[in-house]
């Protein structure tokens, strides 16, 4: 099984756009201690041949460019045989849209996310303009799945783990909150080889712990380091676990999770352009070092 985290940034990406914070500045500055970042998504393959779209990130088109083996083989033709979606966030689904161009695809995603992109958002329809175009695969809690794309089977199975989330912000008020709003992705190999994919995750629990120690590499929520991480900036009142994030620092953060893990890799992504890990020599670089924690970054790869 091969993975390539395609996007390493959360929601905004890194710079954000309309951000002006220290970070960003740096990285529009060029300054050789922060790298830019796209918004969080990955691939991954059983074959080396059929690849799998791990969430659909508004920078999937650069992304898709930036990695020779999505590139087109033929004269209309994609590697890319579907998308496993781990909730319904703008980030997470925006680039679906970019993806249209009448090409078959197959897109994991749970009712609830499901629900959100089909009944209320027409531009849906672009995915469906003909029958075949857009097949929908359900993921339902704790059920392994084989992941099956356009080209056939891919060798690798999907277990989608429910863990802590919340409701896109644009569903607020349209959708109640389900246990499947979010999930964790535990992907198997043939030979047994697992990776959890957990880009966002607002709290631990007993599951999610269960299957990220069965696991040889975790890829996790990166995105604050403090709980008071955008609040101490004045950007918002929202602390990190109000916005559905588990903080990395602190007593109670991932951080110390995460050391005491077995996982070969241990490596964090969905990173919010505010965090203090972007910037090497940062101490809270040097404390994710120190704990075996890998930063990720666009392009970084994990083989098993
Ligand atoms: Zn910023």
């Amino acid at each position: 099984m091969r993975l390539r985290v395609l996007g390493s940034a959360a929601g905004g990406g890194s710079p954000q756009w309309n951000c002006g914070c220290a970070n960003c500045a740096a990285v529009r500055a060029g300054h050789a201690s922060i790298e830019p970042r796209t918004q969080a998504s990955a691939a991954v393959s059983g074959d080396g041949r059929q690849w799998f779209l791990l969430n659909v990130s508004p920078d999937i088109r650069a992304q898709i460019e930036s990695f020779h083996a999505l590139h087109p083989r033929r004269l209309r033709d994609t590697p890319i045989g579907g998308a496993v979606l781990t909730n319904g966030d703008v980030d997470a689904c925006l680039g679906l849209f970019i993806l249209r161009e009448d090409q078959p695809l197959v897109l994991y995603a749970s009712e609830a996310v499901e629900r959100g992109l089909r009944e209320h958002n027409a531009l849906t329809r672009t995915l469906e303009r003909r029958p075949g175009q857009l097949t929908w695969t359900r993921l339902r809690a704790g059920e392994v799945v084989p992941l099956v794309g356009t080209a056939g089977p891919s060798g690798l199975t999907i277990e989608p783990v429910p863990v802590p989330g919340t409701v896109p912000l644009h569903m607020k008020g349209l959708a109640a909150p389900s246990p499947d709003d979010n999930l964790a992705l535990l992907l198997r190999d043939a030979h047994g080889h697992s990776i959890l994919y957990a880009p966002t995750t607002a709290a631990p629990t007993a599951l999610l712990d269960e299957r990220a120690r069965s696991a040889d590499a975790i890829l996790f929520d990166g995105t604050f380091f403090r709980d008071d991480e955008l609040t101490s900036l004045g950007l918002t009142t929202r602390s990190a676990r109000d916005m559905a994030h588990w903080p990395l620092g602190g007593p109670e953060g991932s951080l110390g999770w995460l050391a005491g893990l077995p996982c070969r890799r241990k490596i964090l992504t969905h990173i919010n352009n505010s965090n203090p890990i972007l910037r090497t020599g940062s101490p809270e670089r040097e404390a994710l070092a120190a704990a075996g924690v890998e930063v990720g970054f666009d392009g970084l790869e994990v083989e098993l």
